[in-house]
């Protein structure tokens, strides 16, 4: 199966300690299976002091979670479904909701 997320898509957390929350995909790692989602999987990550942050500190980070523990949402649906694969007239491949046919991608 192939990788059926992309960057600036919806989803949702399937499990974890952010489960059912929503959230924009901000970076998608196809090598690792991860992605890092806005305001997901926050972290506090200790930062040393350096030229752009002279003081350091402690910062609050998106952590990568898995690539199974999330699901697109379709922004039609506004729930989960299943992402299907649509070729266009035009010749370009674009995904589409596997519910309503709403196509997911920007074309
Ligand atoms: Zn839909």
């Amino acid at each position: 199966m192939g990788i059926r997320i992309k960057k600036n898509d919806r989803v949702k957390v399937l499990t974890g300690k952010d489960k059912g929350k929503t959230g924009k995909v901000l970076f998608v790692d196809k090598k690792n299976s991860r992605v890092v989602v806005e305001g997901i999987n926050i972290v506090k990550k200790t930062r040393r002091p350096d030229q752009q942050n002279q003081k350091g500190g402690i910062m609050d980070i998106e952590a990568p979670l898995n690539i199974s523990n999330v699901m697109v949402v379709c922004t039609k649906c506004d729930e989960t479904v299943r992402v299907k694969k649509r070729k266009l007239e035009n010749g370009k491949n674009v995904r589409t909701c596997g519910k309503c046919g709403e196509i997911l991608d920007k074309v």
